[in-house]
């Protein structure tokens, strides 16, 4: 769940503080998802209830994504084995012995009693124009990343941080810092040290986020702004993801093909649940879910009900218009004839699929039926999508 290296994507993570946020307005749904959820605060609050509630909360979407909730502990005293994993912080900015080794050496046995994971951290704290608690609660001052001395403290500290075996290297700007860690601090320690790069405080707009991104950050944590403005988490995800489409590679995009691919699957889980044919399926414009729908066929007594034709009729509606050329559809199951004449009708330009289907799909009795210029994947979580399906024809069969 949380690799060695910690991500091999860039990643979005939500810091929630127990102490200050509503896990009832937040805007959490199975299309609008950070990749990790970082609980902590810098004074308290009841790190294991939080815990507790925001499991639940997540279980509640009936996500097929596990978004790891990994512990940001401001104290040893909030630890809690609740979470899936705990970054293991030292405050290498600061000279404050407590905090570069006295909270984790009270908090080590308990962590490893527990057998959670625990991500050696260095916490670096960067200038972002305010005082931050963490700086009152720790005493000590951030790195100034405004002059040329400054800026070479920050990497000197970055460096040593690798050379201590630290996994991820942390530059926090501060919980509601004026200014984010610059692009250009980013892209200097970026240049010299291989570990994991998270970077958070001060971060308000995708804009930020992705000048993160671009000059090096793996991860960004974005927290403090959402207390205020939960609605806004949608843009900063679809705004990840199409940076992630953007920076293609073939890894990025396999990586975004199973992302809505597992969204797909959950269509087609509704299905089973309904005693239908598990097939799922969503269509995806600019890194946004247009339409999403499942096989309906008993349900509606109808043999046209299948997964392709609701999302094809729910992305019309959603983009107001009968074409869908931007757009890529993915279906857990290969495409029958009907479904393939209409995705072709609808001149979507791209068509990924889980499952092959020998007998009924398009390949082999209509194998021009999509648009001309339609590009096709065929084989994402083949076993996964292929799996749901032998399902129900055993429960079937019983
Ligand atoms: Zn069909």
């Amino acid at each position: 769940m949380v690799n060695d290296q910690m991500v091999n994507k860039k990643a979005l993570a939500l810091l929630l503080d127990p102490e200050k946020a509503d896990l009832n307005a937040l805007p959490l749904s199975a299309d609008c998802l950070p990749d990790y959820i970082f609980v902590g605060g810098s004074t308290g609050g009841d790190t294991t209830a939080f815990v507790r509630a925001l499991k639940e909360k997540l279980s509640i979407l009936n996500s097929p994504f596990s978004i790891p909730i990994i512990l940001f502990p401001g104290n040893a005293a909030q630890f809690t084995p609740e979470a899936d994993a705990v970054l293991y912080l030292s405050l290498l900015s600061g000279r404050n012995p407590e905090y570069i080794v006295g909270q984790q050496i009270k908090s080590a046995r308990t962590i490893q009693d527990s057998h959670i994971r625990a991500v050696p951290t260095a916490y670096i704290l960067i200038d972002g124009g305010v005082v931050t608690s963490t700086m009152r609660v720790t005493g000590t001052e951030p790195l100034n990343p405004s002059n040329a001395e400054g800026v070479q403290t920050i990497i000197d500290t970055c460096i040593a941080a690798e050379l201590m075996g630290k996994r991820l290297i942390y530059l926090e700007a501060g919980s509601g810092a004026k200014n984010p860690v610059p692009p250009d601090v980013i892209r200097a320690v970026r240049a010299r040290t291989t570990v994991t790069l998270a970077v958070g405080g001060g971060i308000r707009t995708p804009e930020a986020m992705r000048a993160a991104y671009a000059a090096g950050a793996d991860i960004v944590v974005i927290g403090n702004h959402f207390e205020s403005h939960p609605e806004e988490l949608a843009n900063f995800v679809r705004s990840k993801n199409l940076t992630e489409s953007e920076t293609s590679g073939p890894t990025a995009q396999r990586s975004a093909d199973e992302r809505y691919m597992r969204i797909a699957l959950s269509e087609a889980q509704k299905a089973l649940s309904a005693q239908e044919i598990p097939v799922g399926c969503v269509i995806v414009s600019q890194g946004q879910i247009i339409g999403r729908g499942h096989n309906l066929t008993e349900t509606l007594e109808d043999v046209t009900a299948h997964a392709e034709i609701q999302a094809i009729t729910a992305a019309a509606q959603t983009v107001g218009g009968k074409y869908l050329p931007d757009a890529t559809l993915y279906v857990t199951v290969e495409p029958c004839t009907m479904c393939a004449g209409a995705i072709g009708w609808a001149q979507i330009s791209r068509i990924v699929y889980g499952a092959p289907d020998p007998k009924r799909g398009y390949a082999t009795y209509a194998p021009h039926a999509f648009h001309p210029k339609a590009k096709v994947t065929a084989g994402v979580l083949e076993e996964e999508c292929r799996a749901l399906m032998q399902t129900f024809f055993q429960q079937k069969r019983k």
